[in-house]
């Protein structure tokens, strides 16, 4: 590994091989395409959009919170001393002195042997400590007559000072980091902004990402089928998860298995911050991208120890990189899910690149003869004291519909031939992290 990342950054591009452990592995492949991003210059949104972005600078309370101290509870604003020994057969008595709503300024003072009724959320009164809820005096069975103002409330339970208050500052004081930047804004982030009075919040922009498939056989729905033609499922496919972790998807279309037509459509994608293509990486006669990645451009790698998604290739056409993934769709997936979205993550600005994982007991078996990194398509479920994976059918890197019938990728490690039941491995899940 220290070989490979000491090595010059053109790894191999001649000839395919054969043999996995000359492959570069996966979390080197990773590294090496990482160092090629950046988190992209900043963007002033509204609120609402900052969601799934990531804060590009500190937001510090301008006061504390809460600003003033109010009822946690409905009830009486009291002295908690006046309450001190009171119980159902020797209630403390107050006078009621005023009433306290939420929104309003508090006018009245509670002195001793006073209450005032009070709702959550209104100022505690100048003098109270404490609040007696409804409950624990002889307000809810209407004894009192409603413990009105003028009137008189029995407390059948003492309080002590700060009872049913929320403080000045509970939640945080004036000065406080309350949202670091790098952290990514979830909704409660954008309560938090709300609340220090923030209308719009300074993020990373989101990557635009051109997606374009490549072959003559790959045509987009609506369009007519010919003989030996297929629907190009990739770009819907590819686009989605663009968007889903944080992307800006800019669908190019399918580009020919004609040099000339690929490197038109891949001048329209050159002002994308990344484009990522489909198909035409590997060894076969219309493998395009590679070549024409090595004419107008670099390739910095090509193929990866990884099952499935062995013929990815990374490079540059000009100054945009270029992410060549697999034609197949499952392969194209799973290699997105291990080299696109860190790139796209750290462009965002995240520092948190992977797909969430937990430890997973298998339920089946999966093959892994190949030496390489097998990313399976599982269903995992939680099973009450643990996650359990189950396959979620035939792994074939066409069979599109065992991916969308999957919730995990269950990595079985290079050198596990066959992962059996009750081995517990590393699943990545696939719905856990949406922008
Ligand atoms: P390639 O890497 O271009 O040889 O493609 C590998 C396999 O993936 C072939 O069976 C292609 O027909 C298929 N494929 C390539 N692009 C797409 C696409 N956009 N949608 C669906 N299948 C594709
Ligand atoms: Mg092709």
């Amino acid at each position: 590994m220290l070989d490979l990342l000491a090595a010059p950054v053109t790894h191999t591009t001649v000839g395919a091989h054969d043999d996995p452990s000359l492959l570069l592995g996966v979390d080197e492949a990773r590294e090496r395409i990482l160092t090629a991003f950046a988190p992209l210059p900043t963007v002033r949104v509204p609120l609402l959009d900052a969601l799934g972005m990531v804060l590009a600078v500190d937001a510090i309370a301008g006061g504390a919170v809460p600003r003033f101290a109010n009822a946690a509870m409905d009830g009486f604003a009291v002295r908690a001393a006046d309450t001190a020994g009171a119980g159902p057969a020797r209630p403390a008595t107050l006078a009621v002195v005023g009433e306290a709503a939420a929104g309003r300024a508090m006018a009245a003072v509670v002195g001793p042997g006073q209450a005032v009724r009070i709702m959550t959320g209104a100022p505690v009164p100048t003098g109270a400590d404490a609040v007696v809820r409804f409950e624990e005096t002889d307000e809810a069975t209407g004894e009192s007559g409603g413990g009105r103002t003028g009137r008189i409330i029995r407390v059948l339970r003492p309080v002590v000072p700060g009872q049913n208050v929320r403080p000045v500052g509970e939640d945080f004081p004036a000065g406080a980091t309350v949202l670091a930047a790098g952290s990514r804004v979830r909704p409660a982030g954008l309560g938090l902004l709300a609340t220090l009075n923030r209308t719009h919040a300074t993020v990373h922009r989101r990557p635009t990402v051109a997606v374009l498939a490549t072959g003559d056989e790959v045509v987009d729905p609506g369009d007519d089928l010919g003989p030996g033609q297929i629907r190009n499922s990739n770009s819907a496919l590819v686009a989605g998860l663009v968007r889903r972790c944080g992307g800006e998807p800019r669908v190019l279309g399918v580009a020919r298995d004609d040099a000339d037509h690929l490197r038109e459509k891949l001048r329209e994608a050159l002002a994308a911050d990344l484009i990522v293509t489909t198909g035409g990486v590997s060894v076969g006669d219309y493998d395009l991208v590679k070549r024409v990645l090595r004419q107008e451009g670099r390739i910095e790698l090509w193929q990866v120890r990884i099952k499935l998604g062995k013929p990815l290739a990374f490079g540059w056409i000009g100054e945009t990189p270029l992410l060549g993934l697999p034609g197949n769709p499952v392969a194209a997936a799973v290699a997105f899910e291990q080299f696109a979205r860190p790139a796209i993550g750290r462009m965002l600005g995240r520092r948190d690149l992977s797909l969430p994982s937990v430890p997973a007991r298998l339920v089946g078996r999966i093959e892994n003869r190949g030496g390489r990194r097998h990313f399976a398509r599982v269903r995992v479920e939680w099973a009450g004291n643990g996650y359990v994976a189950t396959p979620a059918g035939a792994q074939g890197a066409g069979i599109l519909s065992t991916l969308a019938r999957a919730n995990a990728l269950l990595v079985v490690p290079e050198e596990m031939r066959e992962a059996v039941d009750g081995d517990v491995l590393v699943a990545q899940m696939l719905d856990w992290d949406v922008a």
